[in-house]
C-alpha cells in the first residue's frame, strides 16, 4: 500500500504543483481584483412563463481580468471559498444587487433581484449582520431580494440552518434553493425549512427530450409543496411550451435572455411604458 501511495503521488506530483500554485496564482490576483474594482455583477432576467413578463433578475458576479479577461464563476468561486474570500466578495456582490434593486424600483421597475449565497458564507457568523447593514446602507426593500442557497446547506446543519433561515425570512428576505434536484433533497426534510422559491436545475430542463419523467416527478414535488417554482437553463421555445403546460411558474435561459451588464439589460428589456 505504502509503495502505490508513493508511485502515486510522485505520478501525480507535477500536475497537483501546478494546480496549488495556480490557485495561489488566482488567489493573489483575487485580492487584487476586489481592491481595484475587476469585479462586476450580471443580471440575467427570470421571466414569468404565463405573461412572458421579466420579474426578477439574477445577480452573476463577473470577474474582468485585465490580461486573462472574463474569468468564469465556476472557477474562482471556490478558490474564494478555500481562501476566505467568499465572504468579501460575496458582501460586495449583495450590495451591488440591493443597489441595483433601488436603482430599478426608483425608474419603475419592480424587479426581485436574487443573490447567490455560497455554503461558507452562509455559515459565516456575521452573516445577518452583515445583510442587515448593507439593506441598511442601500435602503433596499428586503422583500425584493432573493438568497440562493444550495442543497448542500441545508443537509447536517439542522438547527443552526433552520434557526439562520427562519432569521432571514423574518428580516423579510426570500430563500430560494438552486439548483434543485441534483443534491439529495426529499420531501421528508424540505417542508421543515422555510423556503419560498426551488429553481430547478438546468440537467433537468435538459432532461424533457428524453426524460420527461424525473422532471415531472420534480415539479409535481414543488408543487405538493407550494413554492415558486423557477426552472433554470430554458434554451428552446419547446422546453417553455413544456412548463407553460406544467404549470412551472417562472424561467430563466439563454432562450429569453443571457445575463449581462445593468445598462444593457435596459436596452435589451426597456421598462415598459407607465400607461
Ligand atoms: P447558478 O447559480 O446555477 O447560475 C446559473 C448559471 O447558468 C450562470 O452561469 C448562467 O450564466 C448560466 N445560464 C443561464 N442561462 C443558461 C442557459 O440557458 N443555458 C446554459 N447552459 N447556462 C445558462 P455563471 O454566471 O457562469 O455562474 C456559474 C455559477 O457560479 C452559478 O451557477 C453559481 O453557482 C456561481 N456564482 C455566480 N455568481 C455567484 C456569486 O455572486 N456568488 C456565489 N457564491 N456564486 C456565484
Ligand atoms: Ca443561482
Ligand atoms: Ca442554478
Ligand atoms: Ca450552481
Amino acid at each position: 500500500a505504502k509503495a502505490a501511495g508513493r508511485g502515486s503521488a510522485m505520478r501525480f506530483r507535477p500536475e497537483m504543483t501546478a494546480s496549488a500554485q495556480s490557485r495561489l496564482e488566482l488567489e493573489v490576483e483575487l485580492r487584487r481584483a476586489l481592491a481595484q474594482g475587476q469585479i462586476s455583477v450580471h443580471y440575467q432576467p427570470r421571466v414569468d412563463v404565463a405573461s412572458g413578463r421579466i420579474v426578477g433578475a439574477e445577480a452573476l458576479v463577473r470577474w474582468h481580468h485585465p490580461e486573462r479577461g472574463m474569468v468564469p464563476p465556476d472557477v474562482f468561486i471556490s478558490v474564494c471559498e478555500d481562501c476566505g474570500l467568499i465572504c468579501e466578495l460575496g458582501a460586495l456582490v449583495l450590495e451591488k444587487a440591493c443597489a441595483q434593486q433601488v436603482a430599478w424600483a426608483a425608474a419603475g421597475r419592480e424587479l426581485t433581484v436574487s443573490v447567490n449565497l455560497s455554503p461558507r458564507q452562509f455559515f459565516h457568523a456575521g452573516l445577518i449582520d452583515e445583510i442587515d447593514a448593507i439593506l441598511k446602507r442601500t435602503g433596499c426593500d428586503p422583500r425584493r431580494i432573493e438568497l440562493e442557497i444550495t442543497e448542500s446547506v441545508l443537509l447536517g446543519h439542522d438547527d443552526r440552518t433552520v434557526a439562520a433561515l427562519e432569521a432571514l425570512g423574518r428580516m423579510g428576505l426570500r430563500i430560494a434553493i438552486d439548483d434543485f434536484g441534483t443534491g439529495y433533497s426529499n420531501l421528508a426534510y424540505l417542508h421543515r425549512y422555510p423556503v419560498d422559491t426551488l429553481k430547478i436545475d438546468r440537467s433537468f430542463i435538459r432532461a424533457l427530450s428524453d426524460r420527461p419523467a424525473i422532471t415531472e416527478m420534480i415539479v409535481t414535488m414543488c408543487r405538493m409543496l407550494g413554492v415558486t417554482m423557477v426552472a433554470e437553463g430554458v434554451e428552446l421555445a419547446r422546453q417553455l411550451d413544456w412548463l407553460r403546460d406544467h404549470g412551472v411558474h417562472e424561467y430563466q435561459g439563454w432562450l429569453f435572455g443571457p445575463a449581462v451588464p445593468p445598462d444593457a439589460f435596459d436596452k435589451r428589456w426597456p421598462i415598459p411604458a407607465l400607461t
